[in-house]
């Protein structure tokens, strides 16, 4: 795919989503760290429910170290998986208070040290409160939307994203982090996706092979 090509993709999504943002509610980076960690495998929307008592709880990083892990349990239930994502947040909280005293890390070899951080995590942190989009957060519906329109025939989300990375400028990164989600949330619907209504079908594999 050509780069102009690549652009108009980026102008068509931007029309149709003129609102895309991040999503995720935050008022500090390691909030969005955490607000990021419940994401997995759960909807922007439980977490920003469940964000807004846990952030009253815990102000600030010492106070993520020092919750007991039952009552930071209780309170992160509703996001799934909450065993598991509260042992991370406490250990990546202490990550942070001894490994970068106390201030959330902005490059992505350091990001990636931190208990529960992945690449697509690390991503989205580095776009959202550093403005550094220097990737894509591959994510369920960048990965579909990439597969379906014959961006990437990859399935693993590092080979996805080096893909992405290799046909859409670097200015225009930022942009496709928040379109693919939104178009993914919007259009391309995982179970029915409305190529019919599709800003960029004239692009896409998948409409024009069926
Ligand atoms: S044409 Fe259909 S499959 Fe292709 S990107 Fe649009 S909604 Fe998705």
């Amino acid at each position: 795919m050509n780069k102009t090509i690549a652009k108009d993709i980026v102008y068509k999504l931007r029309e149709a989503y003129p609102d895309a943002t991040c999503s995720l509610d935050f008022t500090t980076p390691f909030e969005l760290v955490v607000a990021v960690m419940l994401s997995a495998q759960c909807t922007d929307e439980r977490v920003n429910k469940t964000t807004p008592a846990l952030f009253k709880r815990c102000k600030t990083i010492e106070d993520f170290v020092n919750i007991p892990i039952n009552e930071l349990e209780e309170i992160i239930h509703p996001c799934g998986f909450y065993k598991n994502k509260a042992k991370n947040i406490k250990l990546c909280a202490k990550q942070v208070l001894e490994n970068f005293n106390g201030v959330v890390p902005q490059t992505m070899d350091e990001l990636l040290t931190l208990a529960g951080v992945g690449r697509k995590s690390a991503n989205v942190i580095l776009l959202e409160v550093f403005g550094i989009a220097q990737g894509i957060a591959v994510d369920t519906h960048a990965k579909r939307i990439s597969n379906l329109m014959g961006l990437s025939s990859n399935k693993e989300p590092e080979k996805i994203e080096q893909d992405l990375v290799k046909i859409f400028p670097k200015d225009l990164l930022k942009d496709i982090n928040h379109l693919f989600v939104w178009h993914g949330r919007n259009t391309c619907i995982a179970r029915k996706p409305k190529c019919d209504i599709c800003p960029v079908n004239m692009y896409c594999k998948h409409y024009k092979n069926n």
